[in-house]
């Protein structure tokens, strides 16, 4: 198999490392690449490896995700899998991934767990261990008994839309990435996405996320923006906000992301092969947003 190419595309998550530090974005989308490879130069290897940190409440986030996917999939191929059987098997994969993140095994195995507290020597209760715990196995009983979890088990698997790891579509020549959960098409042909949420906050998601998904239901499943509909589920309140964006909502949408491409873009050694040049991506000012940042061993030891 040839080299990878670093191609460009654009995702709502891309744009908010944009907006925070553009140093950050260029280790993330472009310092990165190649940290891979047996023969990585050592920062490439380093860069590869922080970008991969998680803080502990997105890698609750992200377990919850995974649990619901996979109970997902096994209802469509008949059985249910039985809770408290998922929750005992979900809590000795997370033990085991805490205790080779906090041996930072993830070093010489980067698909491993990687945590940010462990990385940063971050001192965490173990009290606060436990809480996060007792939250992912909430947002698992609350799925199980949630009126979504009936209502979608209970609509004919043919209208379940079938969800890929990575989909994209295209938009003024730019691949637009987009993560989707779950997403099927009711009697009347419109399309409901569901999009899983496992923070506290109750806070509804940004509306160019919402705008990424209905464009992608558009594009993808050919349908009126007027029959894509967003539910945002939080599992850990069992409430969801549902959504649908007009016609004016998305031409703005659109705009923005046709901004934040030629300005990501602006900042390239060369737009078209996508070769970025470390200098051009200043870093911020802001402590605050290098204190939570994966980057920081590296970035705030140079001189
Ligand atoms: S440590 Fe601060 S300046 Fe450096 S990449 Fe992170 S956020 Fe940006």
């Amino acid at each position: 198999m040839g080299k990878l190419k670093n191609e460009f595309s654009w995702s709502n998550s891309r744009n908010s490392v944009f907006r925070e530090c553009r140093r950050k974005y260029y280790y993330s989308y472009y310092g990165h690449w190649g940290g891979w490879e047996f023969d990585a130069p050592d920062e490439v290897r380093q860069i590869y490896i922080l970008g991969k940190l998680k803080n502990r409440f997105m890698w609750a986030g992200g377990v919850v995700h995974e649990v619901i996917k996979n109970v997902l999939e096994e209802t469509k191929s008949g059985r249910v899998p039985l809770m408290n059987r998922l929750i005992n098997l979900t809590r000795e994969e997370m033990r085991h991934g805490f205790e080779s993140s906090k041996n930072k095994m993830y070093w010489q195995d980067p698909k491993s767990c990687a945590l940010f507290e462990h990385e940063y020597d971050i001192e965490v209760k173990d009290e606060k261990w436990k809480d996060l715990w007792k939250h992912v196995e909430t947002c698992i009983q609350n799925f199980y008994s949630s009126d979504i979890f009936d209502m979608v088990k209970n609509i004919d698997f043919s209208l379940w839309l079938p969800i890929e790891e990575f989909q994209a579509f295209l938009f003024e020549d730019t691949k637009i990435n987009v993560k989707l959960d779950f997403a099927y098409r009711d009697r009347n042909g419109s399309i409901i996405i569901i999009d899983w949420k496992t923070g506290k906050s109750e806070r509804a998601g940004s509306d160019i996320q919402l705008g990424c998904y209905t464009l992608f239901a558009i594009d993808h499943w050919n349908v009126d923006s007027e029959k894509v509909k967003t539910i945002e589920y939080n599992l850990y309140h069992k409430r969801g906000i549902t959504n649908k964006l007009d016609a004016g909502e998305i031409e703005e949408i659109k705009g923005y992301m046709g901004k934040s491409i030629r300005e990501m873009k602006s900042l390239l050694a060369d737009p078209v092969q996508n070769i970025a040049s470390q200098d051009n991506f200043a870093k911020t000012l802001n402590r605050e947003i290098c204190s939570s940042c994966n980057f920081k061993r590296i970035c705030l030891s140079e001189v």
